[in-house]
């Protein structure tokens, strides 16, 4: 790693290296969004790479649908796109050995993780990547899979739960939130989940900040890995026994061009992995903190993960991540023993509603110190933030039919609709619970939205 202007984050500039990103060039070339860039360009130092334009994510959204991809559709196995906060929707178009690639460094890089044997529970999203990528390392011989996506009606938060419960999964994939809402069920079921026999919390897609890490590790009794990457990119890593995300230098060369003498900055990766739609010097939006030597002994590059640019929280004057703000949040959830919050920023305070059965405050006169600005806590009854019972009840949902034989017991089914989809009906004491729940919050925002409004009239 130099510390020189552009800074790369390279083991070390080998022949291979260089070799490697004059291929990527050489690649890109074959998409419309390179075609005229890249003209004659060719990689013979990182000086030549380090001279060339960047890629933003505006460059990518103007090429169009199939301007990123730089091989025939005959070569293509998957399309994806990346649902930007900006709304901003990027495309890539990868082959089999794209995904490939990064399933087997995932595999390679938790061999005790993912291997024959190991049943997986991978609650990833069907439309993102790493969904895929938990399957094919399965199918490789690194596990059993449970194809069990979240955001998805067939199999809501109870029955992800009791798949655990029933195949005795020992790694639980998925967004950060997963685990959170899992425990809460189980929870509310009586069952501790550290007893549940899950040794591995393999998460990625949104802010894992490390008080939210060390909650969930000690409420499930596991491990907590953090993926790593993006759409656009795919793998860029995953995180160690101490917490630092390693970068994978097989299948990305990452710069952090900054400020000199600083640690953090925007990462920019050129991929080295990806065929279909290669990167050149792409801008990914995310900053990092680079972790000079790590305790773990992976020589590999390490990066904290800050969050994105345009995300970015002016708080009393100075500019936070939001997974700074998560963090700190977290710490104070977990100090009321809750892993349930929801964080509201006004103009004057930041409120931070925890679940929570406990009425200390100690962790309230800690947490504005490390904000730097008013935070209010306020303490909310369990179900409040996160309604288990609700929850619990979420539709049934069945394969589409068009015939119904009401001679027999069963559905009476007048429509192809009502044939998909069945809405439980609550209990009384269950509807009047959820009302109660409704109007409180309502009662809280209107609260909220007449203090705001004073504020924005002075
Ligand atoms: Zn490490």
């Amino acid at each position: 790693m130099t510390a020189s202007s552009p800074r790369s984050i390279a083991p070390e500039v080998d022949r291979e290296l260089i070799a490697a990103l004059d291929a990527t060039v050489d690649r890109a070339r074959g998409s419309a969004l390179y075609r005229e860039r890249l003209t004659a360009v060719r990689i013979r130092t990182l000086d030549d790479l380090h001279g060339l334009p960047l890629t933003t994510r505006a460059d990518l959204q103007a090429a169009g649908v199939h301007g990123t991809r730089a091989v025939p559709l005959e070569r293509v196995c998957h399309y994806g796109e990346s649902s930007g906060t900006s709304g901003v929707t990027n495309t890539v178009w990868l082959t089999a050995d794209d995904l490939a690639r990064s399933a087997s460094a995932i595999r390679a890089a938790h061999p005790d993780v993912f291997g024959p044997g190991r049943i997986v529970l991978n609650r990833f999203p069907f439309m993102a990547a790493p969904a895929h990528l938990i399957q094919l390392i399965a199918g490789d011989g690194g596990g059993v899979a449970i194809p069990a996506g979240n955001i998805n009606w067939d199999v809501p938060f109870p029955r992800a739960l009791e798949l655990v419960e029933r195949t005795g999964a020992q790694v639980i994939a998925g967004l950060p939130l997963e685990p959170v809402v899992l425990g809460e069920i189980a929870r509310a079921r009586g069952l501790d989940p550290a007893t549940l026999g899950v040794d591995t919390l393999f998460l990625g897609g949104a802010p894992l900040p490390p008080a939210l890490q060390r909650r969930l590790a000690r409420t499930w009794g596991a491990r907590v890995i953090e993926l790593y990457g993006s759409t656009e990119t795919m793998l860029l890593g995953t995180s160690c026994a101490a917490g630092t995300v390693h970068l994978d230098t097989s299948l990305a060369y990452c710069e952090v061009p900054g400020r000199a003498g600083t640690a953090e900055g925007h990462l920019v990766v050129t991929t080295l992995g990806i065929e279909g739609s290669p990167l050149v010097r792409f801008e990914t939006g995310d900053v990092v903190r680079l972790v000079p030597t790590c305790t773990c002994g992976d020589g590999r590059p390490g990066v904290i993960v800050l969050g994105r640019t345009a995300e970015v929280l002016e708080l009393g004057g100075r500019p936070l991540y939001p997974s700074e703000v998560i963090d700190a949040a977290a710490e104070v959830a977990d100090a009321l023993d809750s892993s349930v919050f929801f964080v509201v920023i006004l103009p004057d305070r930041v409120l931070v509603r925890v679940e929570t059965d406990l009425a200390p405050a100690a962790a309230e006169r800690a947490l504005p110190g490390r904000l730097g600005v008013a935070v209010e806590v306020e303490r909310v009854p369990r179900g409040m933030l996160l309604d288990v019972e609700m929850l619990s009840r979420s539709p049934h949902v069945y394969k589409p039919i068009v015939l119904s034989d009401w001679r027999r017991p069963g559905r009476r089914i007048l429509t192809v609709a009502e044939g998909m989809i069945e809405w439980p009906r609550p209990t009384w004491a269950e509807g009047r619970r959820w009302l109660a729940r409704t109007l409180r919050t309502a009662a809280r925002r209107r609260k909220l939205q007449r203090s705001l409004d004073r504020s924005v009239a002075r």
